[in-house]
């Protein structure tokens, strides 16, 4: 039922086309059994060859959601992305050598990926969109020395990564974080906090930003975004532990990080000292198309199964799909998903070329989740009851977009980018 037609657009290149077609034809085989009600099932047993695991934990409708059960998905899942070679895409650390690192990214890839494994399974999404965020800073600014010994593995699936930015009191406003690295000779020694980690427990190691000089108030109260560094530390370094793992609707691995002393190799800095709040900004840059991708692909996928129950489900001598309000519903859904993978692929496209796409890419990641959570309300409205039952696929999607809408800018944060640059073009007129 699931049309594809926009793989058509002249946004995407031959290799685009048949590498969305690739993912979605191992992500077919990968997720079979989970059958058409909880889509979220994962096999943790071990597999072998291109597609592991596709046998494993496929009794439909069944939804392991316990931490255990979910690390352990996570961290097969990981394995298996990297093995298939969907991970390279945002790993390109192959790239070594290209004057601009962040041209390597391929962001229509990229989105185009997460857009599909979304479809199958949120926590595949998660898990190919963290191994790219937790390790953009090093593909970005690591020197040789630490590409070389993060990024195959992590491309290889055999390392797992985390991006820690985030702190109790420094979410939207990044640039307050307190977390403080202190140059000791050939080191840098971290005391603070981190939260909202994703893959926080079960990540091999993190790229964490921390403050190199103590923050500067403007007069109006902010905190200017000056003397924030980036570091690689590994979840193994002594001073570094996971102080609280965090449950959240749609799970996966989340957590508070603490360092107390973490005492970790001067030569694990990322870029020049102060120079982290860019940096940061940068990876979230290159990924944040991609977020709306994964919003596509849930949206998507709610439409699909809203169309399904429709046509089937009898009702007043009809089907659901004879009566005309549902077709209404039916029609602002697909509208509005259009719409917003027709921003979302122009946004990957312009920034591809290289072009300056801060405000395209802002719209393309408020619509697409947002239209996205519309959706996927539409469609639990349309299943009725069912839709609220744990383990049917619309329920786990009103579960799995909700977080979209907040983390790498939530939505106001956009409309304030979108309303700046607007307002930036217009007094230059
Ligand atoms: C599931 C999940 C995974 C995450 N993973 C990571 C991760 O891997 N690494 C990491 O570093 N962080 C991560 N985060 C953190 C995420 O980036 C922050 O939650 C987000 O930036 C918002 O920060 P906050 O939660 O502190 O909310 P706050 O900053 O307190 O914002 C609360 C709300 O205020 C509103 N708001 C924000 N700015 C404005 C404004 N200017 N005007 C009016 N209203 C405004 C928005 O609605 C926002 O949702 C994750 C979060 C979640 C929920």
């Amino acid at each position: 039922m699931r049309t594809r037609d926009f793989l058509e657009w002249p946004f995407f290149t031959p290799a685009h086309r048949d590498l969305a077609e690739r993912v979605d034809a191992w992500a077919t085989q990968r997720f079979a059994g989970h059958g058409n009600t909880g889509g979220g099932t994962h096999g943790d047993a071990a597999g072998g060859g291109d597609v592991p695991g596709a046998t494993a934990g496929s009794n439909a409708g069944g939804h392991p959601e316990d931490r255990d059960s979910v690390d352990a998905a996570c961290k097969q899942l990981v394995r298996d992305l990297g093995r298939a070679g969907w991970t390279r895409y945002s790993v390109p650390w192959q790239a070594e050598g290209t004057a601009n690192a962040a041209a390597a990214f391929d962001v229509r890839a990229l989105a185009l990926i997460r857009e599909t494994l979304a479809w199958h399974d949120g926590l595949a999404d998660f898990a190919f969109a963290m191994q790219g965020l937790g390790s953009g800073a090093i593909t970005l600014a690591g020197s040789p020395e630490i590409k070389q010994r993060y990024l195959p593995r992590v491309a290889a699936g055999e390392a797992i990564a985390a991006f820690a930015l985030s702190e109790p009191d420094a979410g939207s406003d990044v640039a307050a974080i307190k977390c403080s690295a202190r140059r000791d000779g050939d080191s840098y020694v971290l005391d603070g906090e981190k939260t909202w980690i994703s893959n926080g427990g079960i990540a091999d190691f993190y790229c964490v930003f921390a403050r190199t000089s103590p923050a500067e108030f403007r007069p109006d109260g902010s905190v200017a975004a000056r003397g924030i560094s980036a570091f690689v530390v590994d979840a193994n370094t002594p001073g570094f532990s996971i102080a609280k793992r965090i449950d959240v609707i749609a799970p996966h691995p989340l957590a508070t990080l603490a360092f107390t002393g973490c005492r970790i190799p001067a030569a694990n800095r990322l870029g020049a000292e102060g120079e982290g709040f860019k940096l940061a900004m940068r990876t979230l840059d290159i990924f944040r198309t991609s977020v709306a991708g994964a919003a596509l692909g849930f949206a998507q996928r709610a439409l699909d199964e809203a169309l399904k129950q429709s046509l089937t489900r009898p009702m007043f001598g009809k089907t659901l799909a004879d009566l005309q309000l549902t077709q209404a519903a039916l029609a602002d859904m697909a509208t509005e998903i259009d719409a917003a993978r027709l921003q979302t692929y122009r946004a990957a496209w312009l920034r591809d070329r290289g072009d300056t796409v801060t405000q395209q890419v802002a719209m393309a990641k408020m619509s697409a989740t947002e239209s996205a959570q519309r959706a996927i309300d539409r469609a639990v409205q349309i299943f009725g009851g069912r839709g609220v039952v744990h383990g049917e696929t619309v329920e786990r999607l009103y579960r799995d977009i909700r977080a979209l809408r907040i983390y790498e800018g939530a939505t106001e944060v956009q409309k304030l980018i979108i309303a700046r640059e607007l307002l930036n073009t217009a007094r230059k007129v």
